[in-house]
């Protein structure tokens, strides 16, 4: 891949490593040509409209000082305010906030959100900090990103090793200098605190839905259709629960703890119950332990990427035997990986749009918040239903028009939706 992207990188990105934001740049060269009239304003996305890198400097437990590098980056605000995730992890970088600040300016644009794209981290280990030294960091970070944030201009939510506790603190820093509660500020919050109902399994649900169209698409009957899942927490244990409820079988599923398999279908319930007393899939009760580099070649109708990012590379991609991928985990296909299953026909069902449940749910509760006036989970999921079946409608009638794949077709969709908007709004001054 690097290969192929070289003469676009800018400067600063090595062509053998073009880490995250390499990556966005080679995907906006690949759609431009289907951009049409819009293509003069393709360069737009390869520049993120603000990038904000800060000092957090804070006190720890025992008396001393460290300092902590924050960043905020806002992609594209031309479809609405900023939305995306607050990341903590030692390995954040700016670069990395870019790329995943872009693609959900892609993943927004997807599902027809009125938001732009954005996103937040902190290079931080948070297994080395105490829960009070977590909350002041959070806290300081939050102080000072608070200019570029806003209800209305940029809305964080959880991400990697953050969660509703966290966005009780940056909800409530926000709060005490607004001089009033500002609920909308984040979401992904406690619903003591405005939270929405169905957040908590909403990725999962958008993935089941949208695997339950795409299986439609290619003919396949849910009744005993097989399922192969990686990763078995809030995304893949959600999406298998609702799968198993219409009749499909999984197979097997890989978490951190091992791989387990069943040709007749595994006791989803109990496997649950499994994970929740013991963290893992590890040693569940009448399961077959496997190999773990077994199980992408496991043969399968529908393979579910639940867990980390890369996990189909160029090693293990000719291996697979699965109908259809729905990709509910960030990037867990690599580039080269995408090439050699399109190949072989498989139809992959792209992250940006199988696993927009979350922050379709994260609009609903922050119009919540601004109405004040709170739905029932059941009219939650049955808005769910329809945005995510209209993404998928609209990406595989794109796919279809043009030829290319679902993943193509959804950066078609999304790119001309966010350049449309600049297009229309021009250029200021
Ligand atoms: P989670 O922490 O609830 O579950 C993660 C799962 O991955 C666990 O079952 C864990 O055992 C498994 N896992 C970890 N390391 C593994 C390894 N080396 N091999 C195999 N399995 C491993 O996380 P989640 O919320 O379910 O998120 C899963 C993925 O979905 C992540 O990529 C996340 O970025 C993405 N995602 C989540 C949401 C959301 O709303 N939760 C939204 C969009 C995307």
């Amino acid at each position: 891949m690097p290969q192929q992207i070289t003469s676009h990188l800018p400067s600063y990105l090595s062509p053998d490593n073009p880490g995250p934001w390499g990556i966005f740049l080679e995907q906006v060269d690949r759609v431009a040509p289907y951009m049409g009239e819009l293509s003069k304003w393709t360069d737009t996305l390869k520049h993120p409209e603000r990038s904000l890198i800060v000092d957090v400097p804070v006190r720890l437990d025992d008396g001393s000082i460290a300092h902590f590098e924050g960043y905020r980056v806002q992609h594209s605000l031309n479809r609405g305010p900023g939305k995306g995730g607050v990341r903590y992890h030692q390995d954040v970088t700016l670069s990395e906030v870019m790329a995943l600040s872009a693609w959900m300016s892609v993943k927004t644009a997807v599902v027809g959100l009125p938001y732009g794209g954005a996103k937040g981290g902190i290079r931080v280990d948070p297994r080395k900090y105490s829960q009070g030294e977590m909350e002041r960091i959070t806290r300081r970070y939050t102080n000072e990103i608070s200019s570029i944030i806003g209800v209305n201009k940029d809305i964080p939510g959880p991400d990697v090793n953050t969660n509703a506790q966290t966005m009780a603190w940056m909800m409530d820093t926000y709060s005490m200098h607004a001089g009033a509660t500002q609920p909308g500020i984040v979401t992904g919050k406690p619903i003591a605190l405005g939270g929405s109902l169905g957040r908590v399994e909403a990725t999962g649900r958008g993935v089941f839905i949208v695997g339950v169209a795409a299986a439609k698409d290619a003919g396949i009957d849910l009744q005993g259709v097989r399922i192969s899942i990686q990763g078995f927490g809030n995304v893949g244990g959600t999406a298998a629960r609702l799968f198993t409820e219409v009749g499909a079988k999984i197979v097997a599923v890989q978490d951190h703890t091992g791989t387990i398999y069943d040709a007749n279908g595994l006791d989803v319930p109990a496997l649950l119950e499994h994970v929740q007393q013991t963290g893992g899939v590890g040693g569940a009760a009448n399961t077959t332990a496997i190999a773990a580099d077994e199980f992408w070649a496991i043969e399968t109708d529908i393979l579910i990427p639940a867990a980390l990012e890369g996990q189909i590379t160029k090693d293990n991609a000719e291996t697979v035997r699965a109908r259809i991928i729905v990709e509910g985990a960030n990037g867990p296909t690599t580039p080269e990986a995408d090439d050699i299953l399109n190949q072989k026909g498989v139809v992959i069902v792209p992250d940006v749009l199988a696993n927009a449940g979350g922050v379709t749910v994260s609009y609903f509760e922050w119009v919540q918040n601004a109405s004040c006036f709170y739905w029932s989970e059941e009219e939650i999921n049955q808005r769910l239903e329809t945005i995510m079946s209209n993404a998928y409608n609209s990406v595989s009638a794109t796919a279809s028009e043009h030829g290319v794949s679902l993943r193509t077709a959804a950066f078609i969709t999304a790119c001309t939706r966010i350049l449309e908007a600049r297009q229309l709004r021009g250029l200021y001054p």
